[in-house]
């Protein structure tokens, strides 16, 4: 059995919009009513989100001064994963088509999110992904889990997957973040980084991921085209050399 395990954000789900609208509510709750500050378009916000540029700094640059910048980096940790921001996601472009030929591939699929369990129900059923993902395949958090970061909760992810998962041939991961990466290469998986979430190529690339591709479908054609990515003899190729 071949499987592909692949975080939510990011590879699955665009979440550009909620963190932008999320930038806009902090920023206005944040500033003196008779401040004038200088919010950032959604482009030039979401270049810095995807940089890694520090909250207090995406906040002192959009006009807020330093102990501002603080209350504002607090309030927004506290708002980006309520409720009534999450109605603000959409599916990445593609992704829905590629986890049906993931699926029709019979390859086993696996989700791994920093989602606590609520939120990662609410998409499911918004987006028909149920699907693909039966509740032995899910690893996300549970409703009361106390997040500390992803970097040290997404690894305690990973053991309990690799613990509990039947055996596979070859795995892979999907994965739009540092930790992503660090947590499948700390555990010997494959992983392809996609340049269509909240990490630019040059962010992605300091981690050194197995590839960096665009998104999910690009990661899942190129398992598909080229077995040999999945561990598995490539006739093709084979061939080629022939030739
Ligand atoms: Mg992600």
């Amino acid at each position: 059995m071949l499987r592909l395990i692949t975080d939510f954000d990011g590879p699955i789900i665009d979440v550009s919009q909620r963190y932008y609208q999320v930038y806009q509510f902090c920023l206005e709750k944040t500033k003196r009513s008779s401040q004038s500050v200088s919010p950032l378009a959604k482009a030039e916000f979401w270049q810095m989100k995807r940089a890694c540029v520090p909250e207090q700094q995406i906040a002192t640059i959009s006009g807020l001064d330093e102990a501002q910048a603080k209350q504002f980096a607090q309030l927004r940790r506290e708002t980006v994963h309520t409720q009534m921001y999450f109605d603000y996601d959409c599916l990445a472009p593609g992704a829905v088509d590629a986890l049906e030929k993931v699926q029709l591939a019979g390859i086993d699929l696996a989700v791994m999110t920093m989602r606590r369990e609520k939120e990662l129900e609410y998409a499911f059923e918004r987006y028909d992904l149920e699907r693909f993902f039966p509740k032995n395949r899910c690893y996300c958090l549970s409703n009361e889990y106390v997040k500390t970061r992803d970097i040290d909760d997404k690894p305690l992810l990973m053991e309990r997957a690799l613990s509990e998962l039947p055996p596979a041939i070859d795995t892979w991961m999907v994965g739009d973040t540092e930790a992503d990466i660090i947590t499948a290469k700390n555990h010997h998986v494959k992983v392809m980084a996609v340049l269509c979430g909240i990490r630019d190529r040059e962010q992605l690339a300091t981690y050194k991921p197995d590839l960096i591709v665009q998104d999910l479908s690009a990661a899942v054609d190129l398992l598909l085209l080229h077995p040999s990515f999945f561990g598995l003899d490539d006739a093709d190729s084979t061939e080629e050399t022939t030739e």
